[in-house]
């Protein structure tokens, strides 16, 4: 399985109502309907990714979820992924973080 099939998988079965953080860089950022979810990544040092459409085709701008993550970080409104009552959010992290370490 690639790590662009678990992406949308990711996408297809989260029903992400809030700005979820994952892990010191990586967010889970809803869309307004809340049907799906991308995953964006911003660290301390400035570097931001998004795995939405609209990043991919422009990286050197910075897409909504992005925005969206950095005013959460400012505010503190987000949920921090260790709160959720379920397991599944972390089981599917853990398999995508071993994607991309490996
Ligand atoms: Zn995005």
């Amino acid at each position: 399985m690639t790590l662009q099939t678990m992406q949308k998988m990711i996408e297809d079965t989260q029903q992400c109502k809030e700005i979820t953080k994952v892990n010191e860089d990586w967010y889970y950022v809803p869309t307004p309907e809340g049907r799906i979810c991308y995953k964006v990544m911003v660290t301390p040092d400035g570097r931001e990714y998004c795995t939405c459409e609209e990043f991919g085709k422009n990286p050197s701008l910075k897409c909504p979820h992005i925005y969206a993550v950095i005013n959460a970080i400012r505010t503190g409104d987000f949920i921090d992924i260790d709160n959720l009552p379920m397991n599944k959010l972390g089981e599917i992290t853990s398999i995508i973080n071993e994607a991309m370490n490996g």
